[in-house]
């Protein structure tokens, strides 16, 4: 499912980190950024980590620079070693979010990135919308379609059938919610335009499915 990424882009190395579960070095990109909130034993959040508190643990899929965080694979096992220690280790403090929550949040927190991500190329003019539009732009090589769950059959025009199997293509959302998004009441498909956006959406989508199969282990 990978875009075939400009010169730019492809010079942009990913940095390395450590992953909290198995403590296997990876690029950052392998790995989800967990962003912790400690509270305090006597229930008041410090800014700091203090030792001895419990941490709420939030996912972080934006750019990495808020909070205090940790990297983990998205796999059952390390999200389990980092759970009961990794994440304790690292920041001297107590974890209460289960495995499932965890998942939930990095199902959640990519849905949120999705939509922040179709926002911005929506308000950058870097977003078409509507069947014909959208089949003339990936003639043209745009490189990423966003169709919603219930496209129906207009997924099976063949600029559309071409650009799932190229894996230029994601499913998310439903009509509805995809109109929402761009001042509609329904839209089945979109284009992104702009390289870079499209390289975020399919990360952050292959994020959610990656927890989705991490949960369905976990059962
Ligand atoms: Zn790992």
């Amino acid at each position: 499912m990978d875009l075939i990424k400009s010169p730019l882009e492809r010079s942009k190395r990913s940095p390395v980190r450590t992953c909290v579960g198995c403590s296997g070095r990876d690029d950052a990109e392998a790995l989800v950024r967990l962003v912790v909130n400690v509270a305090a034993p006597d229930g008041v959040a410090p800014d700091g980590v203090a030792p001895g508190g419990v941490a709420r643990v939030a996912v972080d899929l934006g750019d990495g620079r808020f909070g205090r965080g940790v990297h983990v694979h998205l796999r059952t096992a390390c999200l389990r070693k980092a759970r009961s220690g990794g994440i304790a280790r690292s920041l001297r403090c107590a974890v209460e979010v289960s495995l499932g929550e965890l998942l939930e949040q990095v199902v959640e927190a990519s849905n949120r990135r999705i939509t922040g991500l179709v926002l911005g190329a929506w308000r950058a003019r870097r977003l078409l919308v509507g069947a014909d539009v959208v089949c003339k732009a990936l003639e043209a090589g745009a490189p990423l379609l966003i169709a919603a769950t219930d496209a129906g059959v207009v997924l099976e025009r063949g600029p559309i059938t071409r650009a799932v199997a190229e894996g230029r293509a994601v499913a998310w959302g439903d009509k509805t919610s995809l109109g929402k998004l761009v001042g509609r009441d329904e839209v089945a498909v979109i284009v992104i335009q702009d390289p870079g956006i499209a390289q975020e959406v399919l990360k952050a989508r292959r994020t959610a499915d990656l927890a989705g199969e991490a949960r369905r282990q976990g059962e």
